[in-house]
Parts: C-alpha cells; sequence; structure tokens
C-alpha cells in the first residue's frame, strides 16, 4: 500500500484520540464544576485551570497539522494527478524516503538490497507533457500496486516503490535475480498495457539498477541509478547495473555549448561521394555532420554526436542535418544542377520519436523534391536492439518511398539472418571489412560470397572507407561496383561537392 494512505490511517487514529481526550477531559470538566468538585477540592481547580487551556491548545496544534497534511496530501494528488495522468496517491519522494527507512529497521539487515529506477519511454524532456505517456504512467502506477500488493510473490515489505523526478523508483530487499525478474514483469506488462489502451506510444521501458549497502544516500543512490538507466537507454538494454565506469565524462557546459550552438546554426554538412566502378561516375552521397566551432575550428562527429546523445540533442542535429540536405537539394535543383541521391545519417534515438516518420514525409512533401533523392542510413545495432520497432518503423519509411541503407555491416556481431527480416534495399560494408581484403585471402573470399548473397537477396552493395588502389582491384574483382571512402574523395563542403558534380558534367 502506498505510505501516504498508511500515514493519513495513523493521524485520523491520533486524531481521533486526541479528540476523545479533549472531550473527556471537558466533559469532566464540567460534571465537576455542576457538582461544586471543582470549588470543593482546590487542587482539582488547579489542575483543571492549568490542563484544559493547555489540552485545548494541543488540540488545535494537532487540528492545524492535521490540516496541513490535508494540503501536502492534496498536493501531491495534485502533482501525481499530473505526472500520472489521474488522481493517485502513489508514493512521492518523501515518504517513499520515509518508507525505506521503516522497512530497513525491520529487515535482516544482510539481506541484499538494490535501488533501482525506471522509464518506459525515453521520449526525453517531453514526459511530462506527452499525454500519452501521463494515462501510460497512470496505468504502470496501479499495476505497480497491484503487483506488490495482492499477488506479491516476493513476500511482504520487500519492495517499496513510487514516483519522483517523472521516473518509477523501487527499493527492493531482494536478490538481483529476483529484481531482474521484477524488470521482466514490468517490461512485458509495460507493453501489454499500452497495447490494450491504444496509446499511441514508441515504448522503451529501461531500468537503472545501484546495488546498495545500507549506508548509501538517498540522493547518491538516485543520481547512480540515473547514471545506469541513461547508459541502458543510450546501449539500447532493457537495464543497466551501476558500476564507477558509467559514469562519463560529459560534462553539462559541454551540452549546453551543442545547444546553444545548434542555435546559432553552426553545424555544417559535409558530402562525401559515392562512385560508381563500372559507370565511372558519382551515383550519390552521404551527409556528414560537422560542427564549424568559432573558437575550436571544424569539429568531426566523434568529438560532439556522443554528447548530444547523452544530452538529448541528437534528434535536433539529426533533423538539423536533415533539413539543411533538403535545403541544399532545393538550391541545386534551382541552381540546374544534376541531383543525386544523398543519404542521411540517423542515430537509433530516433526510432522512439512517435512523430519521426511523419516529420520526415512532410519535410520531403513540402519541398517538392523526389523521393528518391532522400536515403536513410542506420547502424544495424538500431535494428537488432529492437527489431520489431525498427521493422515497423522502416517499413513506414519504405512505403513512402525512402531507401534504407544498413550502415556498417561486418563490424561488430554482423547477421546476416538480421538482413532479410529487415526492410532494407542497400547494404554498406564496414571500412574493418575493407581493410581486411587486401591483407588476407579468406577474407576476400568471405567478402565475394556476401557479396553474391546480398545481390541474389535484392540488395544493392556500398564499400565503405576504401582507402587504396590495391582494394579498388579486389572489390572489381568480387563484384563490388558502388565505393566511398578517400581513394575516390574525402567528405567535402557544399561547393566542392557540386563543382565535383559539375566537372563530371562537362
Ligand atoms: P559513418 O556513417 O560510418 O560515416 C563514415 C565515416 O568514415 C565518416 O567519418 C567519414 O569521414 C569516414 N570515412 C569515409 N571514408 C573514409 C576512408 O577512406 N578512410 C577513413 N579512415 N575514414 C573514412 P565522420 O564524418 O567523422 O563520421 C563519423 C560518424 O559520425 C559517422 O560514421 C556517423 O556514424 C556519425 N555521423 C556523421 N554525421 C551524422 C549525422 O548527421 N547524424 C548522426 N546521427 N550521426 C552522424
Ligand atoms: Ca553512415
Ligand atoms: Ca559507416
Amino acid at each position: 500500500m502506498p505510505l501516504v494512505k498508511e500515514h493519513s490511517k495513523k493521524r485520523k487514529a491520533i486524531l481521533i484520540i486526541a479528540s476523545l481526550i479533549w472531550l473527556l477531559i471537558i466533559a469532566s470538566w464540567i460534571t465537576f464544576l455542576l457538582n461544586g468538585f471543582i470549588e470543593q477540592y482546590y487542587i482539582l481547580k488547579i489542575v483543571y485551570t492549568a490542563l484544559v487551556p493547555l489540552i485545548s491548545v494541543l488540540f488545535v496544534i494537532i487540528l492545524m497539522m492535521e490540516f496541513a497534511h490535508k494540503k501536502e496530501l492534496q498536493e501531491i494528488v495534485d502533482e501525481n494527478s499530473y505526472r500520472l495522468g489521474k488522481p493517485s496517491l502513489f508514493c512521492d519522494l518523501g515518504s517513499f524516503k520515509k518508507r525505506i527507512k521503516i522497512t530497513r529497521k525491520g529487515s535482516n539487515k544482510y539481506a541484499e538490497q538494490y535501488f533501482f529506477i525506471m522509464t518506459p519511454t525515453n521520449a526525453r524532456g517531453s514526459n511530462g507533457l506527452n499525454p500519452y505517456i501521463r494515462i501510460l504512467n497512470g496505468y504502470i502506477a496501479d499495476y505497480i500496486t497491484d503487483l506488490f500488493s495482492k499477488r506479491c510473490e516476493y513476500g511482504k515489505n520487500k519492495v517499496v516503490y513510487g514516483f519522483a523526478r517523472d521516473r518509477f523508483c523501487f527499493y527492493a530487499f531482494l536478490s538481483l535475480k529476483q529484481v531482474l525478474e521484477i524488470v521482466d514483469d514490468l517490461s512485458n506488462a509495460i507493453y501489454e498495457l499500452a497495447e490494450n489502451h491504444e496509446l499511441k506510444l514508441y515504448l522503451s521501458p529501461h531500468f537503472g539498477i545501484v546495488k546498495q549497502d545500507g549506508n548509501c544516500t538517498f540522493s547518491s543512490a538516485f543520481a547512480n541509478a540515473s547514471v545506469a538507466l541513461e547508459y541502458a537507454e543510450m546501449h539500447f538494454e532493457q537495464y543497466a547495473l551501476f558500476d564507477q565506469t558509467m559514469v562519463h565524462q560529459t560534462s553539462l557546459s559541454e551540452i549546453k555549448e551543442i545547444s546553444e550552438a545548434l542555435k546559432k546554426k553552426e553545424f555544417v554538412i559535409y558530402y562525401q561521394p559515392k562512385y560508381s566502378l563500372n559507370k565511372k561516375c558519382i551515383i550519390g552521397s552521404e551527409a556528414l555532420v560537422r560542427w564549424a566551432s568559432p573558437t575550436k575550428g571544424l569539429l568531426p562527429p566523434s568529438k560532439f554526436i556522443a554528447e548530444a546523445e547523452v544530452g538529448g540533442l541528437i534528434h535536433q542535429i539529426d533533423m538539423y542535418v536533415f533539413d539543411k540536405v533538403v535545403e541544399d537539394l532545393v538550391e541545386m535543383r534551382r541552381n540546374g544542377i544534376k541531383l543525386l541521391p544523398v543519404s542521411i545519417n540517423f542515430s537509433l534515438y530516433e526510432f522512439y520519436s512517435p512523430d519521426f516518420v511523419n516529420d520526415l514525409k512532410k519535410k520531403v512533401i513540402e519541398s517538392g523534391l523526389p523521393i528518391s533523392l532522400i536515403q536513410i542510413e542506420i547502424t544495424e545495432t538500431t535494428s537488432q536492439k529492437n527489431n520489431i520497432l525498427a521493422t515497423s518503423i522502416l517499413n513506414k519509411l519504405r512505403d513512402f518511398g525512402f531507401k534504407i541503407l544498413m550502415d556498417d555491416f561486418g563490424s561488430g556481431f554482423s547477421n546476416l539472418l538480421n538482413l532479410n527480416t529487415l526492410p532494407i534495399d542497400i547494404v554498406k560494408i564496414d571500412k574493418s571489412y575493407i581493410d581486411g581484403i587486401t591483407l588476407d585471402h579468406k577474407n576476400k573470399e568471405v567478402l565475394k560470397c556476401l557479396i553474391s548473397m546480398c545481390k541474389a537477396n535484392g540488395f544493392e552493395i556500398i564499400a565503405e572507407g576504401v582507402e587504396k588502389e590495391e582494394q579498388v582491384k579486389v572489390l572489381k574483382s568480387i563484384n563490388c561496383d558502388v565505393i566511398q571512402g578517400y581513394y575516390f574523395s574525402k567528405p567535402i563542403d557544399k561547393e566542392e561537392y557540386i563543382n565535383l558534380i559539375k566537372e563530371e558534367e562537362k
């Protein structure tokens, strides 16, 4: 049961007892007065003269405290009504802390303890605003109350729960195995709740868990659990268990700087041409973002993309790049430059934004550009971490006419089967794969096999990071036609890119 309810029960009992005592004293006082005892017994006169005002003052104080408490409760209800989408006495932060203290006293002090927090979706910064998230939060609160009261398998008073700072919080006097069972249970429930109530939300429940030794303060537990939660979100894991190595170096000032740079439009787009070995011409390009900082010079994405992801700014950067590319293509059309498709990189985060697909569609329609000019690059990990979600969004993009490129194929744990389950058109073979083809005969044979399999399945192929003539020869010999890399051209700015297209047309 939420602590606030338990508290109000206790307070009601105290109020009733205090009222009874006060009534008893007043009644006895009146009786003694009427019977003339007070006049007879001097001691009674003194006791009552002192006792009645004293008890009355105490009674008024208790009444005032009760009034203040009621007001406080109303504030929690109001706050929770907003956060959880309906009136609720689900534990707030203050009562959550008190409840942990009480439960800790009654528990085995050698038992394992974990503090963990959860968000059902990583639609950053909009938790309180998106009405669907608020409605979902309300359902989750009910589900949690039910899980840990009526049908708690973990034993009574083993889990304290609440809602604070837009996160569901739990303090469990349980083993890690049991905590992970709860994590699974809640994740499944969240998907079911959203589906049953037809909430239009891209869900991604993530958990940040931190082991407690009993001495840790609540605020440091909350901070560490938040770091773990962020880690889980960034790595698209269901949960992460906090350890010190997760404390990243990204400072708030860096994030603020990126945000300022976005406002000042300091990001610029470079285009890296894709070259067809057979046709001997450019067949398109990849848009790569750079930060033209007035103080630090031209910065590559490695200096700010990860920070932007941590700071929740990546969506703005990706959309900025998208807008810029559309703007550049419109300008090229106006100036009669030959238009070639441009592929744009999108971060994993986009897949959790409910408006992503519609936003892109709307912008392309408004520009009047042929849809075939815009392509979308996603990395293999995007699709692996959440296959169902990725498939659904990629299908929508593809149905509209965007070509989908699978980026960095061959880096990490590539999965050929994954290729066939995803709606993609073009496979980009990662540089690390290409680097190996001139070093070992086996690497070349594997790539040859991969290319023929991809082609048999209708995928186009692009070799990335091609730097050397030797690599080009091998690629030609194994039927890989399109290359991208320093061999043909580094990423170049818009003017250079236009000049390159114009040169070819001569
Ligand atoms: P990526 O999508 O794999 O992009 C290719 C990267 O390899 C680019 O680095 C490019 O400059 C580099 N490259 C191309 N050819 C060669 C070569 O022959 N040799 C070598 N050594 N490198 C080559 P860049 O521009 O620094 O981008 C790094 C990564 O940043 C990109 O990897 C992409 O994941 C990310 N990125 C770039 N622009 C954006 C963007 O607009 N949005 C998002 N979300 N990510 C972006
Ligand atoms: Ca890319
Ligand atoms: Ca790549």
